[in-house]
């Protein structure tokens, strides 16, 4: 299969979010074709390169989101427009999978396994959740370094933020609007800290910037003539590593009148420090002097403390939207930028043993 018939491949075979079972086998199936011996566990598919040595995580997801509205063709039918393959996933994250895969076969042809191994692993419902990640991690052994591969535009990315949503409750006392002074309006009163929301500033990460907390729900008032006692809002915040979620919880408790409840958490904001290895290998690899900040969330949000970065082929602002693409020449480099990566954080970490 050439890389182009790997990527049509890949984004041929259907895999919205929870329906990965085509996909897996398809995967597993070509892998051993290659000559590698992937392993199936769940709807999970992993295999290593190389033996002994430090031990590098590249991992990617199978899944795609449901197709969106404003599709020009069959969204699970791939096309060519020149040199660039239209269907859904092809830029989240198929690009990254196929680029992968064929980093695989170029370091399983060279001289790394003498240096350490890298362990490929390409997951399920990452984008409902992360379950495929939480449940493989346990199962890969000793790691000591992780590559996500998501679309950066080959951006090393050593930080991402985070997601926490908040439930916010404004209670007031009814009353018939006629007589309003007897009642106290709760809708008023969440209208006020929503405008609070606006201006509270959180202390800033230097590659991601800041907190932004946005209002993405608003529902209060039961009756036309009568002062509402209740408005219930969500707040969504893209979060960043230098602030707990319970640090934001207690701030915006502390500033606000409405009480505030934990609706969703469990997306941890990640970082990794710019001078660690994988990111130095990243780096260089990628020919790039200065790693970025991402502001979208991914699998790296459950690796826990595990040093990592995120890259790939292909463009963020092309996720999750009609007529996703990638193009050949975004999936070779990639190619190259995953071997080249891998064989750079092998060959700092040779030094690192013999120097200290
Ligand atoms: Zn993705």
């Amino acid at each position: 299969m050439t890389p182009a018939q790997l990527l049509e491949a890949l984004v041929g075979t259907a895999s919205v979010s929870g329906s990965e079972d085509a996909v897996s086998g398809f995967v597993a199936k070509q892998l051993a074709t290659m000559g590698f011996k992937p392993r199936q566990e769940g709807l999970n598919v992993w295999f290593e390169v190389g033996h002994g040595g430090p031990r590098l995580l590249f991992v990617s997801h199978l899944d795609t989101v449901p197709p969106c509205a404003g599709w020009s063709t069959d969204p699970f039918k791939p096309h060519w427009e020149g040199e660039s393959l239209h269907g859904l996933g092809a830029n989240d994250a198929k690009g990254c999978v196929a680029a992968m895969i064929l980093a695989a076969q170029m370091l399983a042809s060279g001289e790394v396994g003498a240096e350490g191994t890298a362990v490929f692993a390409f997951v399920r419902e990452e984008e409902r959740g992360g379950l495929g990640i939480q449940e493989l991690l346990p199962r890969l052994g000793r790691l000591d370094a992780a590559v996500v591969g998501e679309p950066t535009g080959l951006k090393v990315c050593a930080a991402q933020r985070g997601m926490l949503v908040l439930q916010c409750a404004a209670k007031g006392v009814s009353a018939h609007v006629a007589h309003a002074k007897l009642g106290e309006n709760a809708i008023h009163k969440a209208a006020r800290d929503m405008v609070k929301l606006e201006s509270l500033a959180f202390d800033a990460h230097p590659l991601l910037g800041t907190t932004r907390p946005v209002v993405t729900q608003v529902s209060g008032g039961l009756a036309r003539n009568q002062v509402p006692d209740l408005c219930e809002f969500v707040v969504d915040l893209r979060t960043t590593p230098n602030l707990s979620d319970d640090e934001v919880v207690a701030r915006l408790s502390a500033e606000l009148q409405s009480r505030v409840s934990v609706l969703a958490s469990g997306y941890r904001p990640m970082a990794t420090d710019p001078g660690h290895t994988i990111v130095k290998a990243a780096l260089k690899a990628a020919g790039a002097k200065v790693p970025v900040g991402s502001d979208t969330t991914s699998d790296w949000a459950f690796l826990g403390e595990l040093p990592a970065v995120k890259a790939g082929p292909g463009d963020t602002m092309r996720s999750h939207r009609p007529n996703e693409w990638l193009s050949l020449k975004e999936l070779n480099a990639g190619t190259k930028f995953y071997a080249a990566l891998a064989r750079e954080f092998f060959r700092l970490k040779a030094l690192e043993a013999v120097h200290g």
